[in-house]
């Protein structure tokens, strides 16, 4: 149990973030240590080497001035006021041999090396050596110096107080380090525990989404930061989904509406066929009802899959080169005669030829559907005014506007949704699925559809299309 919690910690981002923090604080601490370290035992033994250095160098002069016998006094006076544990010296032949020495009762282990004399006798620069006192473990400086053409020095400095210190400096590392990292996994446990816990208030919400309640959202901090962003792009997605889904469910419910009525009636007709006998004429008229109802179905069902393909960009149009300005006459051509009917008067100023990029069919379909619904909510009486313009960039913007019913502002904000229909306008025939197709293919051409309109004066449908629609 608390091991399986360890290693649930174990991998937590939380938990490998504090472990890179205080590393690499440790790393770095161990390698300015290190520098540090080397830089003050490389100027201690500096100091001590310009010391050993001095010390020869006054025994050089004193051998010109006032002999061996002078130089001999001063080496044993000066290593006993030195401490005898503290410095020796040793006045040797060129060939390595010790004709005087200050007291070396505890340098005894230490000779000569031969091979560091060489290199003197080559008349080249004194020549430094670090000995390890042999069973001590003590480590003493040498300095091997010329005084004159035949006498050499050799004088040793202990460097215990250089140990000393450097131990110290050691044992003070240690403690501090140890103290720090702790300090450093601390803060790192804290930082990274603030920065993913954002990310779990994230995780959170998701699971809780997923176990049903999709009204949950992250709460978000006014910081702003990145986990802030993600937050907020989350619930904004959030909405996204659940107004897709809403308008999903009021879809689902529109067609089983609009399937439902036709269905009911084919059924009932097939009813009918079979429980009673009835006249040819009869049968014939059943079929036909049945299917006009078919009809209606298949165009309903093909129209919502023409839809869904346009908008997914599935639906490949063809790009040919189209003059809408004559697309609109032969449009209106053809709804003339149902104008009529109506006694709804329908004009059109017809201008020079408008080129676009476009499919010819598609684009016949959008204008049907505006022109369409144009004629069938005016009243007879009224009017339709349909008008080709051009914009400053090139771009054929197509106008229809009508004296019809018109549209409340509330019904203005849904009706380019798949099945909604105003209410007022439920007397008339309809599926709902005009407007939104005609605003996919024109999307789909890189253009859109705009409407304004006034209840019971009218409405303005505007239609934009560049001159070329953007490849598929
Ligand atoms: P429908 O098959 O019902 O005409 P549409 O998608 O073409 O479906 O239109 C959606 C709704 O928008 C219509 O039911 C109608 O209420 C409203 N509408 C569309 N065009 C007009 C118009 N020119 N005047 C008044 N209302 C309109």
């Amino acid at each position: 149990m608390f091991l399986g919690k360890i290693l649930k910690l174990g991998s937590t981002l939380a938990f490998r973030l504090t472990l890179w923090y205080a590393g690499i604080f440790a790393v770095c601490s161990c390698v300015a240590f290190l520098l540090f370290y080397t830089l003050i035992t490389s100027v201690l033994q500096e100091r001590i080497d310009q010391e050993l250095l001095g010390q020869a160098q006054r025994f050089s002069a004193l051998l010109a001035t006032e002999g061996i016998e002078a130089v001999n006094n001063s080496a044993v006076i000066e290593a006993q006021a030195a401490g005898v544990k503290k410095v020796f010296f040793r006045l040797l032949n060129l060939t390595g041999d010790a004709f005087s020495s200050s007291n070396m009762s505890y340098w005894k282990d230490i000779g000569v090396n031969v091979g560091a004399i060489e290199p003197l006798l080559r008349s080249s620069g004194p020549v430094f050596e670090t000995v390890v006192i042999p069973n001590r473990s003590e480590q003493v400086r040498i300095l091997y110096a010329r005084l004159s053409p035949t006498i050499i020095v050799q004088i040793g400095q202990a460097l215990e107080s250089q140990s000393r210190f450097v131990e110290a400096f050691k044992r003070i590392f240690i403690i501090t380090m140890s103290v720090l990292i702790f300090l450093a996994a601390g803060v790192g446990w804290f930082m990274a525990r603030r920065a993913v816990s954002g990310v779990e208030a994230v995780t959170r919400t998701a699971q809780m989404i997923s176990g049903g309640s999709l009204q949950e959202r992250v709460p978000v901090k006014p910081r702003g930061d990145e986990i802030d962003q993600l937050a907020t792009t989350f619930n904004q997605m959030l909405d996204r989904i659940q107004t897709l889904l809403t308008e999903i469910k009021e879809m689902t419910d529109n067609i089983a509406h609009d399937l439902r009525s036709p269905i009911a009636r084919i059924r009932g007709i097939a009813e009918v066929t079979l429980t009673t006998s009835k006249s040819l004429s009869e049968y014939e008229n059943m079929a036909a009802s049945t299917i006009e109802d078919c009809d209606r179905l298949l165009d309903m069902i093909n129209t919502m899959l023409l839809i869904s393909k346009t908008e997914a960009g599935v639906e490949k149009l063809s790009r040919e080169e189209v003059d809408i300005a004559a697309l609109i006459r032969k449009a209106c051509e053809l709804f003339q005669p149902i104008a009529e009917d109506k006694d709804v008067r329908l004009a059109y100023r017809p201008p020079e030829e408008t080129f676009l990029l476009g499919d010819t069919r598609m684009l016949q379909r959008m204008l049907s559907n505006i022109l369409d619904n144009a004629v069938k909510y005016t009243s007879p009486g009224g009017k339709v005014e349909v008008s080709l313009t051009k914009s400053k960039s090139g771009d054929a913007i197509v106008s229809v506007s009508d004296t019809g019913v018109g549209i409340s502002e509330a019904d203005l904000l849904h009706i380019f949704e798949r099945f909604y229909r105003c209410d007022r306008s439920r007397s008339q025939p309809g599926t709902g699925l005009g407007l939104s197709l005609a605003r996919a293919l024109a999307r789909a051409h890189g253009g859109d559809i705009t409407v304004t309109s006034t209840v019971n004066q009218g409405s303005i449908f505007t239609i934009t299309l560049p001159k070329s629609a953007p490849s598929a």
